[in-house]
């Protein structure tokens, strides 16, 4: 499983000519030693634009890469340091950023993804600082909501609050457009954001609460549960969807 969706197996030799006139393929990498050189026997052989999300490879890597795959993330998944070591202990937070940094070089700007998850247990404040860093650095953040499943580490671990999350799209939208500062934003008491400084409702487009990250990316239930309202869109909003979520997310 990733996230919600069990995922069958299918042998790459009976799909690979099925990916010729796709809107975009993901290829989501497993770490293990020879994960490159398989990768890269795939990625040429598919004709239509790639995603890959993976470990942060090697600069040589990424510009061999860089050759077949339009798009690349290079996953922080946490908001914080602390919690990265925490989460991803495995991994190196300032060598993720290196290699996050060198890949906006090689793949453009926008062009490199970071997923991040909320509800973690950072707060508002600190996501939202990461969010801008991410997006100074030319890094296009893509939200995830934490997906607590049975029989896995986290599985005792609430959802995050569906309010955080809006708040949370707001600012990557807000930040991402250059629409504010990092400074004009607000907090209360629980480093909660409580004002944007601007009327959201005239300045953020629906498509902040839709799936965001590559062209063409919707992911759809990959975070959501059938019935309950989406943590990603992954397709357009009504306007009645549009001013429930401005007035859940509670921001003046
Ligand atoms: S944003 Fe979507 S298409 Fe892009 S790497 Fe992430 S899951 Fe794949």
């Amino acid at each position: 499983m990733l996230s919600r969706i069990r995922w069958n197996i299918w042998d790459f030799e009976d799909i690979v000519d099925l990916l010729h006139d796709q809107n975009r393929v993901c290829i989501q990498c497993l770490n293990y030693p020879e994960v490159f050189e398989d990768l890269y026997e795939m990625v040429k052989r598919i004709k239509c634009p790639v995603s890959v999300s993976a470990q942060p490879f090697t600069i040589d890597e990424m510009r061999a890469l860089s050759e077949h795959v339009d798009r690349l993330s290079i996953s922080l998944d946490c908001f914080t340091k602390e919690l990265f070591e925490k989460y991803k202990p495995f991994y190196n937070w300032d060598l993720h950023w290196v290699r996050m940094r060198k890949a906006v070089e090689i793949f453009g700007e926008g062009n490199v993804i970071s997923h991040m998850i909320v509800g973690l247990g950072e707060t508002e404040r600190e996501a939202v600082v990461t969010l801008d860093e991410l997006i100074r650095t030319g890094v296009r953040p893509s939200l995830f909501a934490l997906t607590p499943l049975k029989g896995t580490a986290l599985e005792g671990m609430p959802a995050p609050d569906l309010g955080t999350y809006r708040r949370l799209q707001m600012a990557r939208y807000l930040l991402l457009e250059r629409c504010i500062d990092k400074e004009d934003i607000r907090y209360d008491e629980d480093d909660m954001i409580s004002s944007f400084g601007i009327d959201v409702s005239k300045t953020v487009d629906p498509e902040a609460f839709m799936t965001q990250g590559c062209p063409n990316c919707n992911r759809p239930f990959f975070n959501e549960k059938p019935g309950r309202t989406p943590y990603n869109f992954p397709c357009d909003i009504s306007e009645s969807e549009y001013m429930a979520i401005i007035k859940h997310a509670n921001v003046d």
